[in-house]
């Protein structure tokens, strides 16, 4: 069952008389489950729909919906599958007490891996939901896959029932399903030899395996130090030799890389960024893959409208990680030489979680306001759009409106620095890209990237 949350004005919905807090129940005599039965089933021209008002009253609709006529329905947010895992590195594991609600949900669903690109494991799934992905052709998606040993996955994920991942992927692939999939490198359990065999094991699943990103295992002053470590900057090395070997590899047979490190190991090995044109789409720089790359061209893109002359000599302050900052000059000299502004990179500790977490989208509110609140030399502070979430409130509850209250400069929420530095006329407090999904996902950012 699905409940309405909000109808728009003229639209079918509207005009079939649903209210916030209808129930959908039923399309065509299927029961409805969830947003994505909504979706599917509603998307015939023609189809039967039992609802219930909130009165009460259970009523039949037959709807006639013309070709690309939106419903205009809005539905309560779906109840999130929770994770049966448990890893040593687990995010949510590693959060202090007293975060947003929803920070300590684990959730693990591959509706919200199609729909919002978050990985999941798929290792909680009901034969339901195998014959789900396949009849609405849920591809592609976001799969952590850790090693494909069956044996170090189950450990890493702390869950003996983890089926085998390269038969699943292969039943999945066989029935047109395709992956983005990622490795959370933890040393000395899924680096070395083992890194070698999930990449051997994913590169012969052919072409549904897309891409797979190595991501460095990210800690926090809370997680389990005792069970899990940072990798070195040799075991960084090491690793990015691996991805290396498999990108150069797919290069030749078949025209791609496939296989990235994220910008994070690149950082911890300290060894320098491939070129922008290495990371094709950018597929998974919301993983923090060629998010430094994908800047840069979202800044040459807007040069020409950046260039406008509005910013010229004009102080800005860019807040972000510890993650980021050192990367930041690669991406501000252009933005410098486009606007005129002379830009300051503000490198943050994170107060909340501890030094170690370097992701500017984990930036607590407090620690914003910490750096910015004496310096009245800037004209401007941008800050990372993922550190608040949809209603603008920080990983510390800080509302951004409040903080924004306090500080001598404007404020703007930022992807890409083009996006805030283009808009004109904006409020104080103002966030540039609207992302409907952001409370269901590990914050990631422009600025930096999580791992989970
Ligand atoms: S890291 Fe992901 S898969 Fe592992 S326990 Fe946490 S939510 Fe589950």
């Amino acid at each position: 069952m699905i409940r309405v949350q909000h109808v728009a004005p003229d639209t079918l919905g509207a005009a079939l008389g649903f209210i916030p807090g209808t129930q959908l129940l039923a399309v065509n005599d299927r029961d409805l489950e969830d947003f994505l039965d909504w979706e599917f089933l509603t998307a015939d021209e023609r189809f039967v729909l039992r609802a219930q008002l909130p009165s009460g009253e259970e009523i039949e609709y037959d709807v006639e919906r013309p070709e690309g006529l939106p419903l205009g329905v809005t539905l309560e947010p779906p109840r999130i599958r929770r994770c049966a895992n448990h890893c040593d590195f687990c995010f949510v594991d590693g959060n202090p007490a007293g975060l947003r609600q929803v920070l300590y949900i684990r959730d693990d669903d591959y509706r919200l891996s199609f729909r919002y690109g978050n990985f999941a494991t798929l290792t909680n799934l009901k034969p339901w939901d195998l014959d789900r992905i396949v009849e609405y052709r849920l591809s592609p998606l976001y799969v952590s896959v850790h090693a494909t040993d069956p044996v170090v996955r189950r450990w890493l994920l702390r869950n003996p029932e983890a089926p085998e991942i390269v038969s699943q992927l292969r039943w999945f692939g066989e029935r047109g399903i395709a992956f983005h999939s990622q490795v959370v490198l933890v040393p000395g359990v899924n680096d070395g030899p083992q890194l070698e065999r999930t990449l051997t094991d994913l590169y012969a699943l052919g072409a549904p395996v897309l891409s797979v990103s190595v991501v460095p295992v990210a800690l926090t002053e809370f997680s389990k130090h005792e069970l899990v470590r940072q990798p070195t900057r040799d075991e960084c090395r090491a690793a990015l030799q691996t991805v290396g070997a498999f990108a150069t590899r797919s290069l030749t047979e078949r025209g791609h890389p496939w296989c990235f490190g994220a910008d994070d190991l690149y950082l911890q090995a300290e060894e320098p960024l491939p070129a922008e044109e290495w990371y094709g789409d950018f597929e998974q720089r919301e993983n923090g893959v060629g998010a430094v790359r994908y800047l840069q061209t979202r800044i040459a893109a807007a040069s020409e409208r950046l260039g406008a002359g509005e910013w010229r000599g004009k102080r800005i302050a860019i807040a972000t990680g510890a993650a980021m900052a050192p990367l930041m000059p690669q991406v501000v000299d252009g933005l410098a030489r486009v606007t005129g502004a002379r830009f300051e990179v503000l490198q943050l500790e994170n107060t909340m979680f501890g030094a170690s977490v370097t992701t500017a989208g984990l930036l607590p509110g407090a620690a914003f306001l910490g750096a910015l609140r004496e310096r009245d030399d800037f004209d401007l502070a941008l800050l990372p759009a993922e550190a608040v979430n949809d209603d603008l409130v920080f990983m510390d509850d800080l509302d951004a409106r409040d903080l924004a209250a306090q500080l001598p400069m404007p404020v703007r929420f930022s992807y890409d620095f083009a996006d805030a530095l283009i808009e004109r006329g904006t409020r104080n407090v103002e966030r540039e890209t609207a992302r409907p999904s952001s409370a269901f996902r590990l914050p990631t950012s422009a600025f930096g990237e999580g791992s989970g």
